[in-house]
C-alpha cells in the first residue's frame, strides 16, 4: 500500500534573536498509511503541534520534504480537516451555522449543506441543538460540533491536536468512541496528537513516539489489539498492558528529559 503522507528527513527551525535557531524538529522521516489511526506521542515541547502544522501546509520545513498522496505539501491542503484542543467555534453563529461553514466556504449549495450538515449534528449525538448558541453548550457537546464541522466535508485526512484532553474523562471516553465508531463506518487517516499513552494505545493502529526536543522519531509501534474497540474495555485485555509497558519504558525516558531540562531551563 502506498502512503497517503510522507515526510523525508523533515527539519523545522525557528529563528531567535541573538542566539543559533531553534531545533524543534529534526530530520523526521515518517509514513502514513491511508485510513489508518495514527497517534503522535511525546512530552510537551517536542514538536507535535509543529509536525501537524507542517503536514497541513500552515508552516514549512526548514528542510526536508512532506507529501500528500504524492504531492509536494506547498500550501494550506484545503482537504484535510483539522480539530484542535481549543475548539474554533463562532460564538455568534449557532450550531447548524458553525457546522454549515465548510460546505460553504467550499462553494456547496444551501440545500445540500444544510442537509448534510443536519445529518452529522445528528450522527455525533445533537439533535435538537441545532439552534443552540456554542455558549449554551457543554465542553463535550462543542467537540461534538467542532467534530461533524469537519466530518460534514468529508476530508480524507484529519488531524486531531490533543482534541479531548481538556474533557473530563467520562465525557473522554464516550467522545473516543464515537470518534471511533464514525472512523470505524468512514475510513479517514486520522493523525492524532496526544500527550496521553492509554489514548493512543486505545484508539490507534499505531502509536509514534517522539524524542524530548529537538524532536525526533525514536520509535513506531503497530497496536495489534482487536476491532472494533471500546476504549474503556479494551484496556482490560491484558495485551494492551503488554503493549503499554513496552511503549511507556521508551516514552518515559524522554520525558524524564524533558522534565529535567524543564527545571534547568
Ligand atoms: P508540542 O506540541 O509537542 O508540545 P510544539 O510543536 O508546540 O510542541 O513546539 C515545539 C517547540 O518549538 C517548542 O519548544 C516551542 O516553543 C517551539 N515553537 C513552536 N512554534 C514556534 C514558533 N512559531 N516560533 C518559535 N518557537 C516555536
Ligand atoms: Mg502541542
Amino acid at each position: 500500500m502506498q502512503p497517503i503522507i510522507t515526510l523525508r528527513n523533515v527539519t523545522k527551525q525557528f529563528e531567535r534573536n541573538a542566539l543559533p535557531p531553534f531545533v524543534a524538529l529534526q530530520n523526521i522521516t515518517l509514513d502514513i498509511l491511508p485510513e489508518k489511526f495514527v497517534s503522535i506521542v511525546g512530552p510537551s515541547g517536542c514538536g507535535k503541534s509543529t509536525t501537524l502544522s507542517l503536514v497541513s501546509g500552515l508552516a514549512q520545513p526548514t528542510t526536508g520534504e512532506i507529501s500528500v498522496n504524492g504531492k509536494a505539501v506547498s500550501d494550506v491542503q484545503r482537504n484535510m480537516g483539522f480539530i484542535f484542543q481549543r475548539d474554533a467555534l463562532l460564538p455568534w453563529k449557532t450550531v447548524l451555522q458553525n457546522v454549515e461553514l465548510g460546505l460553504r466556504f467550499r462553494g456547496r449549495n444551501s440545500r445540500e449543506t444544510r442537509e448534510a450538515s443536519e445529518r452529522w449534528i445528528k450522527r455525533v449525538g445533537l439533535s435538537g441543538f441545532e439552534r443552540s448558541y456554542p455558549y449554551q453548550l457543554s465542553g463535550g457537546m462543542r467537540k461534538r460540533v467542532a467534530l461533524a464541522q469537519t466530518l460534514v466535508y468529508d476530508p480524507p485526512i484529519i488531524l486531531m491536536d490533543e482534541p479531548f484532553s481538556a474533557l473530563d474523562v467520562q465525557t473522554r471516553n464516550l467522545m473516543e468512541n464515537d470518534l471511533l465508531d464514525i472512523w470505524q463506518q468512514n475510513r479517514k487517516t486520522v493523525i492524532f496528537i496526544t500527550h496521553d499513552l492509554e489514548e493512543a494505545i486505545s484508539l490507534s493502529d499505531e502509536v509514534i513516539v517522539m524524542t524530548t526536543a529537538p524532536g525526533r522519531v525514536k520509535s513506531c509501534y503497530p497496536i495489534d489489539l482487536p476491532r472494533p474497540r471500546n476504549v474503556t474495555e479494551v484496556r482490560f485485555d491484558p495485551h494492551f498492558g503488554a503493549i503499554y509497558e513496552k511503549i511507556w519504558n521508551d516514552l518515559r525516558d524522554e520525558v524524564v528529559i524533558s522534565y529535567q531540562k524543564s527545571l534547568h531551563a
